[in-house]
């Protein structure tokens, strides 16, 4: 063994240790109605996992689903945990206007709103759904789609309705690449992240698409520490079991980083933690 090696066994760096999960989807993919029976199994996979602030960020187009007074019970049955009211704000064509009223109705009860791009040209289709989405790509220029992902993302920043951003680059989903630099391209968006004080989330979803890879890249959030942007830590998960998905692994790539701190929300008022 080299004696490098050796120091490292006697000087193991320490295992960042991740508490929270701020995308989560309760109700997966339909209208399902906020219930202690729908709720308690994130609450029991939570402190399974060892997170003790989650974030509930339902699809807009599913807002009916969402009691706050079943949130409140739930809060009351598990002291231990920190549970948050949110809701993934989408682009969608058809739905997001109606859950855009709902979130402006209802924000003094939400802590914490997602932004997110799902849709390109097509009202009917997730740019993102698997494998189907990616044929909205056949014949495009990526670079071109790239860039106009990217200015939706700045038209979903500025309704100043998102506390952050969901799966910065998403655009790389199916895995087509730019031929332009993505620091180059993501630039811009990124200093208007940063202006409107919004913050984005390291999301371990990516390992379970095609691309393989989490979101965003690492020159993005490289770029991001730069700027001062601050993270959340997400799953994306669209069933409990999927709560707190490879967070181990996400860890160590926020030491590799050199990311020492994560940040919550509780009625939008963001706080940096040291993990
Ligand atoms: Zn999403
Ligand atoms: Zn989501």
């Amino acid at each position: 063994m080299s004696s490098k090696a050796f120091s490292k066994l006697q000087h193991p760096k320490p295992p960042l240790l991740l508490f929270s999960d701020y995308h989560t989807h309760p109700q997966g993919h339909r209208v399902q109605r906020f219930t202690q029976a729908l709720l308690q199994p994130w609450a029991d996979s939570a402190r399974r996992m060892g997170l003790t602030d989650i974030a509930f960020t339902d699809h807009d187009r599913y807002h009916a689903g969402i009691d706050f007074d079943e949130i409140e019970r739930l809060r009351q049955k598990n002291p231990d945990l920190r549970i948050r009211a949110g809701i993934e704000l989408d682009n969608d064509p058809i739905h997001s206007a109606a859950g855009r009223n709902w979130i402006e109705k209802h924000w003094d009860k939400l802590d914490f709103v997602l932004g997110s791009i799902h849709f390109l040209d097509r009202a009917d289709q997730m740019f993102d759904s698997v494998p189907d989405g990616g044929a909205q790509f056949e014949g495009k220029n990526v670079d071109a789609v790239y860039a106009d992902y990217f200015r939706r993302v700045r038209e979903i920043a500025a309704t100043g309705l998102v506390d952050c951003l969901a799966h910065l680059d998403l655009i790389k989903i199916h895995g087509h690449r730019p031929s332009a630099d993505i620091g180059g391209l993501v630039n811009d968006t990124l200093d208007f992240i940063r202006d409107r004080n919004v913050a984005i989330e390291l999301s371990t979803a990516g390992w379970r698409k095609p691309v393989n890879e989490p979101y965003p890249s690492d020159r993005i959030v490289e770029l991001a520490m730069e700027k001062g942007i601050p993270f959340t830590t997400a799953s994306d998960a669209h069933s409990h079991a999927q709560l707190g998905d490879s967070f181990p692994r996400l860890a160590q790539r926020m030491a590799s980083f050199g990311i020492p701190q994560v940040c919550t929300f509780e009625k939008h008022k963001r706080s940096q933690l040291r993990l």
